[in-house]
Order: C-alpha cells, then structure tokens, then sequence
C-alpha cells in the first residue's frame, strides 16, 4: 500500500486498474481475504480485503513489526532492452532484490526503445511493484535512465566503481562467472545484439571485469536472472 491509498488509519483503497486486475486476477482474492501488504517505509502490514468492484478495492489493515527481506548489494547496468522485456526484466529483478538500476544506450540498443511508453515512470513503477509484491518486499529500486554511453563511462561509472566490484557479462570472455559474491557489485548486462568490442573495451579500461556464464548465449532477461541468482 503506498502513501495515496491509505485514506485514515487503518483503512487504504487501491484505485489503480493495473493493482486491482492484479488482486482480482492473478490473487483472485474476495472480500474477507486476508493479505500481507507491505507499507510505505518498509514496514509490512496485514490486511483484510472489506470491498472490491470494478473501480476499487478497501482494506482494513494493521502495521506489523515484520521487517522486508533484505537487499541484493548490485547495481544492475542494463543496456535498454525492448519494451516487453523491459517490464518483464525488471520485475524479476525488483523481486530478487536490486535496489539500485541503470538503463543505459549502447550501439546496438534500438533508438526507437526510448520513446517507449513502457519508460514513463508511472510504467516502471508499476513493474517494480509487481517485483515487490511478489517478494514481499517493500523497498522500491531507485531506476536511472542513461541515454550517452560515454558520459556513463566517462563521468558515473567510476564513482559507482569506487566501493563496488565491477563485472561485465559478455560471452567469450576469459574467466568465468565467480559463483558468490558477498561484496557490492555492479553488473553490467548487454543488449540483444550484445556489446560491442568498443564498448567493452571502455568497460574494462574503467575497472570492470569481463566474464562469461558458459556457451549457452541466454535472452537478456534470462541472463540477468540466471547471474543474480548465481552470484548472490
Ligand atoms: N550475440 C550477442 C553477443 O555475443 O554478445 C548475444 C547477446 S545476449 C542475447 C544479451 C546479453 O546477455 C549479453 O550482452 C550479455 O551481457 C548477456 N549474456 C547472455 N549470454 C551470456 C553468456 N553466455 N555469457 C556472458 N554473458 C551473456
């Protein structure tokens, strides 16, 4: 519940169509269900569904003392992939716990991604609640949108690199994906064409470390789910 549904203490109604096809469809909750909500701050809550038509939903609800699971540390570089995996992709990564995103141009991010509706913030808020809903989490990603490959290498990648681990997913590369990692970290991630050689050469001039997850050559959303799962 964000700090627009909650009408008095203790009592919130969700007008937004998207949350409520969610609740209807994918929950299939009824009156009388009772939920787990996560509250503005972090905190979670537990609610009881008192109302729900077409235009809206009400809940009773009561702040717990649950705190939400904790935080992946990486700073996920995502080149701009194209708006359906774009939805899809940050979903998974807000319910994996990312809370720090960067959707970056690179040479062969198509032009015409950026003028997606799919990049209004309303959108991408949207996705990130679907991520944290699903994880029970309530902290939302910080999502920073960078349209210049190389004022992003050039004047942000190396304050970002300053206390973080940098690792670029590319296939071929020499040394092989690490297995864990309990340091913050900044993964890059190619668009569907992949990097190219300039770009990682800019990268690793920069500090990062290339690497590679085997000779499979995964969708972008695919791999970004395969290697959190696999570093952290
Ligand atoms: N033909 C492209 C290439 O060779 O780079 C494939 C790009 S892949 C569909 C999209 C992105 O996912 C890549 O830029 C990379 O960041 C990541 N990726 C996919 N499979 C990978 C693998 N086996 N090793 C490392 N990165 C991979």
């Amino acid at each position: 519940l964000s700090p627009q549904d909650i009408i008095a203490e203790g009592c919130a109604v969700v007008r937004d169509p998207r949350r409520l096809r969610h609740l209807r469809d994918v929950h299939r909750v009824t009156p009388g269900a009772r939920l787990t909500v996560g509250l503005a701050g972090g905190q979670m809550g537990k609610a009881e569904l008192t109302a729900l038509s077409d235009e809206q939903a009400t809940f009773h609800f009561e702040p717990l003392a649950e705190t939400p699971p904790p935080a992946l540390p990486v700073h996920l570089v995502l080149a701009l992939p194209r708006p359906r995996m774009l939805a899809r992709t940050l979903e998974h990564v807000t319910a994996l716990g990312v809370k720090d995103i960067t959707l970056l141009h690179t040479r062969r991010v198509e032009k015409s991604y950026w003028q997606s509706p799919e990049l209004m913030p309303e959108k991408i808020h949207q996705h990130l609640v679907l991520g944290l809903e699903q994880a029970r989490d309530t902290q939302l990603p910080d999502v920073t949108l960078r349209r210049g490959f190389r004022p992003f290498v050039e004047d942000v990648l190396p304050e970002l690199l300053a206390n973080r681990r940098g690792l670029v997913a590319h296939p071929g590369m020499a040394q092989t994906c690490p297995r864990a990692l309990t340091e913050p970290t900044l993964l890059a991630v190619g668009p569907e064409g992949g990097f190219i050689d300039w770009e990682i050469d800019q990268l690793l001039a920069a500090g990062c470390e290339g690497m590679h997850m085997g000779p499979r050559i995964l969708r972008v959303e695919t791999a970004v789910t395969a290697l959190l799962a696999r570093l952290f």
